[in-house]
This record gives C-alpha cells, sequence and structure tokens, in this order.
C-alpha cells in the first residue's frame, strides 16, 4: 500500500519507488479523506474543489499505469488498520511529515503503534523539501565544535544551505513496468471524490463550530487562481520557466502585487499540495537559468532564494515544534513568538475578513483570497501588517486560521512564519516600518486597475480617489454612484497615519515587557542554582 497524504504526485516520490521496489504482486494507492486533518479542517469550497481536482488526476495517471487511486473516508488510523488486514497488505509507504503539525504526528503515531501490531513494514521518505529537516538539523548540529543549533534567519540557512551535500536528482515517476498487474481493482468502489460537497466534515465537531460551513450553493462558480493536479503542476511549471531571462532576472520585491495576472510564478498550490516537487522546480530553475542571456539574481530575492525560504520555513516548525511539540502555529509556548498583548474584536476581524474596511486596497486583497484562495506575497503583507500592528491591532492567530482556511496553498509552516513575521512578533523586528494601506500601491497601480476588479462598486470612482473614497467630493461619490456608509464602507480606522503611530508604541511596550522577562528568565535559574 502506497498512502498519499500531501506529495499527491508519481514524478519524484521517493515512498512511491521505494513501495513498488518490494516487488509486491500488488499495490494499493491509497487516499483518505479525513475531515480531521489540517488542509481540511479549515477549508473553503475552493480548496476542497483543488483537493477534489488533484486526486482525480492522481487516480487518472495511475489509471494510465494500469492501477488506479483507492479513495477511502474517515480516520486514517481506523480505516487503514481494516484494510490492511482485508487486502492483505505486507507494506506501507508514505512521505513522512516532518514539520510537526500536531494532527500529522499524533496520526502518525498511531499509525506507527498499530502496524507494528499487524506486522507491517512502514517505508517513509522524506520529500516535502529540497533536503530533508531532519538533514539539515543534524547538519547545524554539527557546527559550533558540535552544539551548533539551527540557523533562525535567513542569511544563517543560505549559509547551513550552502554546506550540504550534493542534492539528489528527482526520481522518474514510474512506468506501467513498475506497477505490478492489478488483481482486485474493486470496480466502482472507493473512487476519488466528484465535487467539493462529497468530502467529509471533520469529525468530533459540532457543524456549528466548523469554520468551513458551506453548501452545494457554494461550490458553483468557483474561480481558482489554479486548478489541481500534478498534470496541471508539471505543465504550469514549464509555462512560467519557459521565458529563461525571466526567471535569471526575477527579483522577487520587484514584482508586482496587482498585476491582474499574477507576476509571480502561482506554483505555491502545487508545492504546498505536493502536486509539485521542489526539487524539480530547484532543478527546473537551474536548467532556465542555463538558457538565459541575461546575469541571475541570487537568494534571497532570486527564485531559487523562494525555495530557499520555503525550506527555511520548514526547518523553522520543525525546530520550534521540537522543543515545543505542536506551538508553531499559535504564541504559547513559541520560543520563535514574543507575546503581544493584541486585542479582541471580532467586528474588527470581520471587516477584515469580509474585505469590508473601507481600505480599497485591503479589501481588494482579501476579496480576491475569497475568490481566487490567492494573493500575491506583497499583498499577503500589506493585509496581514493591517489587521496586525498595522492598523487593527488584532492576532496574528486569528489572521493565520483565516488564511489557512481561504489560501489554495495553505501551509503550515509557511504560514506561521510569514504570519509571526509581518506581525513583528518573531524574526521581523523593524516594527517602526509599517505599510500604508494608501500609499504602499498607489505608485504601482496608480489608476487602481486592481481595486477596481474586486471591489467593483468602486469601478467608477476616479483615479485620484481610488484609493480614498472618503476624501472624494460627494457629487463625485454620487456621480460614482457610491453612497459611504452605504454602498461601500467608511474606513475602520480614521487616520491610517495616526493609529500606526499609536500601534508602533503599543510594540515597543511589548518589546520592553518581552525583554524584561527575557531578563527574569536569565537570572532565575541562577538563583535557584545557589
Ligand atoms: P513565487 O515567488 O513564485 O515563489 C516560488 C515558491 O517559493 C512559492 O510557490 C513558495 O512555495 C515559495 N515561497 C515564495 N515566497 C515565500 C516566502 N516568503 N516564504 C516561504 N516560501 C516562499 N505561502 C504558502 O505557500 N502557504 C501559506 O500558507 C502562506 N502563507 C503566507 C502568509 C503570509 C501572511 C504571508 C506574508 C506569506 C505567506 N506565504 C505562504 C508565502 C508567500 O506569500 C507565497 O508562498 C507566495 O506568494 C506564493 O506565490 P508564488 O508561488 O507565485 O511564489
Amino acid at each position: 500500500m502506497h498512502w498519499f497524504r500531501k506529495g499527491l504526485r508519481l514524478h519524484d516520490n521517493p515512498a512511491l519507488v521505494a513501495c513498488l521496489e518490494q516487488s509486491p504482486k500488488q499495490v494499493f494507492p491509497v487516499y483518505v479523506l479525513d475531515g480531521n486533518c489540517y488542509q481540511l479542517l479549515r477549508c473553503t469550497p475552493l480548496r476542497a474543489n483543488f483537493l477534489v481536482e488533484c486526486l482525480q488526476d492522481l487516480d487518472s495517471n495511475l489509471r494510465n499505469l494500469g492501477s488506479r487511486l483507492y479513495v477511502l473516508e474517515g480516520d486514517p488510523t481506523v480505516v487503514l488498520p481494516e484494510k490492511w488486514k482485508e487486502w492483505n497488505i505486507s507494506h506501507m509507504s508514505y512521505e513522512e511529515d516532518e514539520t510537526g503539525e500536531p494532527y500529522a504526528v499524533a496520526r502518525d503515531e498511531t499509525i506507527v503503534a498499530k502496524a507494528q501490531a499487524a506486522n507491517i513494514r512502514l517505508l517513509s521518505e522524506c520529500s516535502e523539501t529540497l533536503y530533508p529537516l531532519q538533514e539539515y538539523a543534524a547538519k547545524a548540529a554539527k557546527g559550533k565544535g558540535g552544539g551548533g543549533t539551527v540557523p533562525a534567519t535567513m542569511t544563517g540557512f543560505q549559509k547551513l544551505f550552502g554546506s550540504m551535500p550534493t542534492m539528489h536528482k528527482c526520481l522518474p515517476s514510474p512506468t506501467k513496468e513498475d506497477f505490478p498487474a492489478m488483481k482486485d481493482d474493486q470496480d466502482q468502489k472507493y473512487l476519488p471524490p466528484q465535487k467539493p460537497t462529497d468530502l467529509p466534515w471533520p469529525r468530533g465537531i459540532p457543524k456549528s463550530q466548523v469554520d468551513s460551513l458551506w453548501g452545494p450553493q457554494d461550490c458553483k462558480n468557483l474561480t481558482p487562481i489554479v486548478h489541481g493536479g500534478e498534470t496541471l503542476a508539471l505543465k504550469a511549471l514549464k509555462e512560467s520557466l519557459k521565458d529563461a531571462n525571466w526567471v535569471a532576472t526575477f527579483d522577487k520585491p520587484k514584482t508586482s502585487c496587482t498585476s491582474l495576472r499574477p507576476s509571480t510564478t502561482a506554483l505555491s498550490p502545487y508545492l504546498s499540495w505536493g502536486c509539485l516537487s521542489p526539487r524539480q522546480v530547484w532543478f527546473a530553475l537551474d536548467e532556465a537559468i542555463a538558457r538565459a542571456s541575461k546575469a541571475a539574481t541570487k537568494p534571497p530575492v532570486s527564485l531559487h532564494g523562494q525555495m530557499l525560504w520555503r525550506d527555511f520555513n520548514h526547518l523553522m516548525a520543525y525546530d520550534a515544534n521540537k522543543e515545543s511539540p505542536g506551538c508553531w502555529n499559535k504564541i504559547e509556548g513559541n520560543k520563535y513568538c514574543r507575546d503581544v498583548p493584541w486585542d479582541d474584536d471580532p467586528k474588527l476581524l470581520e471587516a477584515w475578513k469580509t474585505g469590508q474596511t473601507g481600505y480599497p486596497w485591503i479589501d481588494a486583497a482579501m476579496r480576491q483570497l475569497a475568490q481566487e484562495g490567492w494573493i500575491h506575497h506583497l499583498g499577503r503583507h500589506a493585509v496581514a501588517c493591517f489587521l496586525t500592528r498595522g492598523d487593527l491591532w488584532q492576532s496574528w492567530e486569528e489572521g493565520a486560521k483565516h488564511f489557512e482556511a481561504q489560501l489554495l496553498d495553505a501551509d503550515y509552516a509557511l504560514n506561521g512564519f510569514n504570519w509571526m513575521w509581518l506581525s513583528c512578533s518573531g524574526f521581523f523586528y523593524q516594527y517602526f516600518r509599517c505599510y500604508s494601506p494608501i500609499a504602499f500601491q498607489k505608485k504601482n497601480d496608480p489608476s487602481g486597475k486592481y481595486i477596481r476588479k474586486f471591489v467593483p462598486e468602486l469601478k467608477k470612482l476616479p483615479d485620484k480617489y481610488i484609493y480614498e473614497p472618503w476624501e472624494a467630493p460627494t457629487i463625485i461619490l454620487e456621480k460614482a454612484g457610491i453612497k459611504l456608509g452605504k454602498d461601500y464602507p467608511r474606513p475602520i480606522v480614521d487616520d491610517h497615519s495616526v493609529i500606526s503611530k499609536e500601534n508602533m508604541s503599543r510594540m515597543k511596550e511589548a518589546y520592553d515587557a518581552h525583554k524584561a522577562r527575557e531578563a527574569q528568565a536569565a537570572t532565575a535559574p541562577k538563583k535557584q542554582r545557589r
């Protein structure tokens, strides 16, 4: 049996290859629809649909090899042992989940125990990152005369990456010959889901408490930025790297977050579900740069650099969870996160979530998230800063939960890291540098094309007022068919420049309190020792 969890692909899938190498008489490629897993616990119809497409594609690609996908449903720790018995399974392979996401950890511990009891041999391989996280950690530990720790800065990570051994080449997709003849395809049983509403609800959680409370009506006219599946992922990779000079000169801060087509690769949903192997991307970048006639940019701003950010984020989650299991997307117990006393105002949070803050650029980005399941990195910067330290002073944990539900590319490690960064809770501390919800994009998109697309009620406003409709004279608003407070909200905070300064003072207090706590903690053990 090969158990697909993430890693929804055939190419560069070492665990699948390990399974096939056992020369089994029969292989059961399995996916378990588990409403409680990280990807489905909070999930919009958009992302549910993405998973449906991934599973259909995987099934179709396996059928081309004379095999198929068996889609089960429920708690994997219950349904898999049942199938081991029923299907006479000897081995089970799977891609390891190294970051320490708590549901996956608990699930896998139970599976390992049950497999041992049932005499099932487990074969697990790491392929979610360029190198296994354990290998990064082991290499870092060898530093400083054996007392090294993993670096908590990108510069440090780049150094660590540079000291790693040569990266393994990608494994090719298995062929028909690699799969043993299928004896038992169980006909119409265990087929992939057809639509998002076929996916199960989380078990043991009342529907009233489930974030993703949606039905068939909400699944109509879905407009994701990309569709799911390995086939499309490989096509998108080829397409986005076609222009070798574009790849070579990629400079992330210079890409545009208001262009109506992504100015970056938009490969993130494929990477986070594992439809694409990170090594496949890495080597494709090498190949594109070799074709280019222009000089290549370097990490951290280059495309290779983006892949390094990804591994760095995973390593940080791995390291934090090693010390305090399950702490990564939380403030409490997370050694990388400063405890900032955020406010808790459900009304502000709701206005932010629904794109009703009265700041058109913020609302446009939040509505793009709802419509397409994706926002450009700098758009994510702007909305995350606005919710937290910039304007609304709400906890990053709440923002991260919303992103977890809405993003096609929701990723436990990347989401946690970036929310800590943007809220100045961890990894980035320059809280006096704050994104303006007005000026930040005005220079890139002066006519507000992006706002006009995602906030259509402002479509008829002249360019001059598109970022600040409250500045428009009544007659102009009337002409554009807008009554502020009725057709479009008044700004949720009166004056960004005032509130952001007040928030900087609050942040300074929080930093001072953090420093005092650290100083106290540093002296406490000494006293005990005496
Ligand atoms: P490209 O620029 O084309 O980069 C290629 C790949 O590199 C991406 O697909 C991604 O896998 C990786 N990458 C790029 N930027 C980053 C980064 N800053 N940190 C880590 N890896 C990166 N990304 C997710 O995949 N899932 C998330 O849940 C997620 N949450 C985020 C939350 C916030 C608040 C912020 C500010 C960023 C978040 N990101 C997340 C990181 C980043 O915004 C996206 O990975 C990127 O915008 C995806 O677009 P792309 O594929 O076109 O990226």
